[in-house]
């Protein structure tokens, strides 16, 4: 996704908030933590591969997954906040 920061920023904090994994109010789009690219929830997981670096992610909390795409969220399971891309 080519977008530059500010327009990438409103996408972050305008996105819809959706209920994933039973944990509501969490933003749709996510920044990646490895990568920074723009990942939209589409699954009903919370585990999220990202499209561009293929790392595997929390989308609640944002953590990431180890090599083999295990997550290792800590309990208990808060939503991070929106991100800011810098
Ligand atoms: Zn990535
Ligand atoms: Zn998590």
């Amino acid at each position: 996704m080519n977008t530059d920061v500010s327009e990438f920023s409103t996408i972050l904090q305008n996105c819809q908030k959706k209920t994933i994994s039973n944990v509501s109010n969490v933003p749709s789009v996510r920044s990646c933590p490895n990568c920074k690219e723009a990942i939209e929830h589409v699954d009903a997981c919370h585990n999220m591969g990202c499209v561009n670096c293929n790392r595997h992610f929390c989308f609640i909390c944002l953590e990431k997954a180890d090599d083999r795409g295990n997550l290792k969220c800590r309990q208990p399971h808060t939503v991070a906040p929106v991100q800011t891309p810098t």
